[in-house]
């Protein structure tokens, strides 16, 4: 069962609302899908009209919904003022989210991540059923072969996305 990303995008929207976090009014309800992404997950442009658009990556879709939900957190959470990086107030902003939602929004797996993972392809995914959390990999590895063989640190079973 693929995942909605327009209705988990309105989702996340109200929740960051009912924490008055104070994101923009002026997100475009629909989320633009990135085949191509290899290297991160989601994207938060600002347009020249000042709305801003979401993107997700499309292989996200088959992911486990908490996934695509806390990968548009951290993008939502990039139309707050002064939030374009990954500064003291977007982590504050992560951390409420974390804590209302069982989210684990962290800096990485977007376009902003710096450094050498980011030229180098995502080809593997593991992720959080509970909470989320992504384990990129660029390799196979251990985690990548036997993800039943490991928890999350909230708890949660792993899952290989792809
Ligand atoms: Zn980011
Ligand atoms: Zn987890």
């Amino acid at each position: 069962m693929m995942n909605d990303p327009d209705r988990l995008l309105a989702r996340v929207i109200a929740q960051a609302r009912a924490l008055d976090i104070p994101i923009s009014p002026h997100i475009l309800p629909q989320v633009q899908l990135n085949r191509r992404a290899v290297t991160r997950f989601g994207c938060c442009i600002r347009q020249a009209d000042g709305a801003y658009r979401i993107e997700l990556a499309q292989r996200l879709l088959a992911a486990p919904e908490a996934a695509c939900l806390q990968t548009l957190a951290h993008e939502v959470l990039h139309t707050c003022p002064g939030c374009r990086n990954h500064g003291p107030r977007w982590k504050a902003y992560a951390g409420r989210m974390n804590a209302a939602y069982g989210y684990a929004v962290s800096r990485t797996g977007t376009c902003q991540q710096l450094g050498v993972e980011d030229i180098r392809p995502i080809r593997h995914l593991v992720v959080c059923t509970r909470c989320g959390r992504q384990f990129p990999r660029t390799r196979l590895s251990p985690l990548v072969a036997h993800p039943e063989r490991y928890r999350c640190t909230c708890g949660g079973t792993l899952r290989r996305a792809y």
